[in-house]
């Protein structure tokens, strides 16, 4: 199949009837699927009320099918449509961060949503993005939209339209290019069924920003735990995600200890890559160096961790060595990202 692009303009101040987004949205009416950016990385989107639409996003990403997609929403009217009750503590978040980088799950209407969509669940995660083509395209096709990553599933996450390229070129109906995203990572994922509310998975929206609105929210203990034990309530969360194609490893230690093992490395032969921030990026000797954002902003590093993977493979280098970032704020979701990349390998001094 050929994949439409379509090139829209993020700035231009109300897309709605532009006519690049008239036509992704006809396509998605038409049940085929279309990439967008939104303001975490780009999504896949489809039609979350067909069957047709949301296998489709499943084929084109080769996810497996217990794994459900998050149902993005232009409007908070829309809602009421496939959720069975809104707790007070739901309101609150989304009157806080709607539209912006947090998915909250529900408890679903059946009968409303495909059934694939959902994987199944009695429940339902929902969100609004917060960025100006999503929401111009939502709101132009008048339909709750299934969006997962536009990514080959277990590939890093695509925040450019080139990355959704190289993954799904040929697999999918179209990509609406509305430039690089701006967060990175993808939304924080919080069920709203629990009694305090519980984070399945770390993002854009920080655990400290949300307590700061409901008070006490807790973390799925399986995502404390290492690869294997875990259990986590978030299908997705128990699958190897984000990887390069080289074997990553994330070191704890110093830098001559990250040095050290390069060298080993580089004994026998191979190419090694390391992952490190703009500062220490001259302090190392390897194959390829590579500097995600800056250590002392950590959402730099979130805008440029899923770039800064997929140049390792154009660089083709056999091996990774990643340093590790605090886990604070969005650290959290920067770890969690990187530690489902290297498959739970980390190397302690
Ligand atoms: P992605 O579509 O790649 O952004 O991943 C969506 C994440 O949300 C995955 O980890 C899913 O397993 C998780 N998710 C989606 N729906 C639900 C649900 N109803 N209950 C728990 N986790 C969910
Ligand atoms: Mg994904």
């Amino acid at each position: 199949m050929d994949t439409k692009v379509w090139i829209v303009d993020k700035s231009v101040d109300n897309l709605v009837g532009n006519p690049q987004i008239v036509d992704a949205a006809q396509i998605l009416r038409d049940n085929e699927v279309v990439a967008l950016p939104t303001e975490t990385v780009y999504g896949l989107g489809g039609n979350a009320e067909s069957d047709e639409a949301v296998a489709k996003i499943f084929a084109a990403k080769g996810r497996p099918g217990d794994n459900p997609l998050i149902i993005h929403i232009a409007d908070r009217a829309q809602l009421d449509r496939f959720v069975l009750e809104v707790p007070p503590v739901a309101e609150a978040l989304m009157n806080a961060f709607w539209p912006g980088p947090l998915t909250l799950i529900f408890k679903r209407k059946p009968g409303v949503l495909s059934e694939k969509a959902t994987a199944g669940l009695d429940t339902v995660a929902v969100r609004m993005p917060d960025h100006p083509v999503a929401a111009a395209l939502l709101r132009q096709c008048a339909l709750p939209i299934a969006a997962p990553s536009a990514n080959s599933s277990g590939k890093p996450s695509p925040t450019t339209a080139a990355h959704v390229l190289e993954d799904l070129n040929g697999k999918i109906a179209g990509i609406v290019d509305g430039g690089a995203t701006g967060v990175g990572v993808e939304s924080t994922v919080v069920d709203c069924t629990e009694e305090p509310p519980v984070i399945l998975r770390p993002g854009g929206v920080t655990q400290e920003q949300l307590q700061a609105v409901i008070g006490q929210v807790n973390v799925d203990p399986a995502l404390m735990k290492t690869e294997g034990e875990a259990r986590p309530k978030a299908p997705g969360m128990k699958y190897r995600h984000y990887a390069p194609n080289a074997p990553l490893y994330l070191v704890s230690g110093t830098r001559e200890f990250l040095q050290s093992l390069v060298d080993e490395q580089r004994q026998k032969g191979l190419r090694v890559g390391v992952l490190t921030t703009e500062e220490f990026v001259d302090q190392y000797a390897a194959d390829v160096v590579l500097a995600c954002g800056r250590r002392s902003e950590l959402e730099t590093i979130a805008a440029a961790l899923y770039d800064t993977l997929r140049v390792f493979n154009q660089r083709k280098v056999e091996i990774i060595y990643s340093e590790i970032f605090p886990y604070s704020g969005v650290g959290h979701a920067i770890m969690n990202r990187l530690e489902k990349a290297a498959g739970g390998k980390i190397i302690t001094e």
